[in-house]
């Protein structure tokens, strides 16, 4: 085992099995060994690839919504443009390219990066140099004021508590030591969970998962939206309503086994985006699939103009970008897109049905 996975069994072996959370939290986020806390996880290079990776299209019309946003919400002279998880900061610096022309915007912008990642936020410093971002460890020491907030696979990464239902009832799923007295080990608890009122009624032996760190942070990015209004868009893969274990290990673009090597290996899991939804305790559209969404704001109409000024090879590369990006059998359907406000005028783009 390595030496997070080290620290770990000593910590269960002074004081008693930790939940599936705490293991996540200490495997992403450790100050020194955390997965989020070292190395390069992003890119073709790193253990996964996301949307804004793929192609300038995603942050170009991200960019679009948040300026239309900003001019629902009358244009105001300061806005905070926060993004949950900005990772090599690319989304942004797409979105802020694509958003020049909009008079006022870039005047009214301060930016806010909540990011845990040292590696990732010398990225995004070098992306984003010219609009002077201001970097937290954590939402709420983003200053108060209207707000257009942006997290894209950023809640995957929030810790899960997991469950199982037995003859006995919902019991929690710990992360123990194996009888080696060393290695680490899922257990069942003894006893009924006192989370048990929040799981649904389930055939025994059905699973569950709880993001408790993801509806804190929701409910904190629904109170700030209605307080000083504003906007928040949650783009994430997970499900519309409650699900099983979905838990999983991925290094290098394949699976790995969850307790192995924690630190070293990229750990998620899908969102509950009815759970969050609920949690915002404010005015939510969607969720929807990121094709659908991507489809009403126009993506095929700004891939052909790309394509117009491109070389064969290039209008190969939109073409595939474009189909991992909304075919249903890729990110068009798992990813879900959860829109947050604070508007009754009605919905905001994208979620409307007139286009
Ligand atoms: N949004 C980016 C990156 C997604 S990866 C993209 O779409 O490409 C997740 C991002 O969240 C990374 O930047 C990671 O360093 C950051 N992150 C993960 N857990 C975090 C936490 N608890 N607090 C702050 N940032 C976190």
């Amino acid at each position: 085992m390595n030496e997070l996975g080290q620290l770990i069994a000593r910590r269960i072996a002074l004081t008693g099995p930790i939940s599936v959370a705490d293991f996540m939290a200490e495997a992403l986020g450790h100050p020194r060994l955390g997965y989020y806390r070292r190395g390069q996880p992003l890119g073709a290079a790193g253990d996964f690839v996301t949307a804004p990776e793929i192609s300038q299209m995603f942050g170009e019309l991200l960019g679009a919504w948040l300026a239309e946003r900003w001019q629902a919400m009358g244009s105001p002279g300061v806005v905070r443009l926060v993004e949950l998880g900005p990772g090599r900061g690319s989304l942004m610096a797409d979105a802020l390219r694509a958003t020049r022309g909009v008079p006022g915007f870039h005047a009214a912008l301060d930016l806010h990066f909540v990011e845990i990642s040292v590696t990732l936020r010398a990225a995004q410093q070098a992306a984003l140099a010219g609009f002077k971002p201001i970097w937290h460890e954590r939402f709420s020491e983003v200053p108060a004021g209207p707000t257009l907030l942006i997290a894209n696979e950023f809640f995957d990464a929030l810790p899960v508590r997991q469950f199982e239902n037995t003859k006995r009832g919902w019991v929690e799923r710990m992360v123990g030591l194996a009888k080696d007295g060393e290695m680490l080990a899922f257990a069942l608890a003894p006893g009924v969970t006192p989370f048990s009122s929040y799981l649904p009624d389930a055939a025994e032996g059905a699973q569950a998962e709880i993001c408790e760190a993801g509806r804190a942070l929701a409910s904190a990015i629904g109170a700030r939206v209605k307080q000083d209004g504003g906007w928040a868009l949650i783009i994430d893969y997970g499900y519309d309503q409650g699900h099983g274990a979905s838990l999983q290990a991925v290094r290098g673009h394949r699976g790995a086994g969850i307790l192995d090597q924690p630190g070293e290996i990229d750990l998620s899991a899908h969102v509950d985006f009815a759970a969050l939804a609920a949690a915002t305790g404010a005015q939510t559209f969607g969720p929807m699939g990121q094709g659908d969404f991507l489809g009403r704001l126009e993506i095929a109409r700004r891939a052909e103009t790309l394509k117009a000024r491109a070389t064969t090879g290039q209008r190969l590369a939109v073409d595939t970008a474009l189909q991992r990006l909304i075919a249903a059998d890729q990110m068009g359907t798992l990813f879900r897109v959860l829109a947050v406000g604070d508007d009754r005028s009605g919905a905001p783009t994208g979620f409307s049905d007139e286009v």
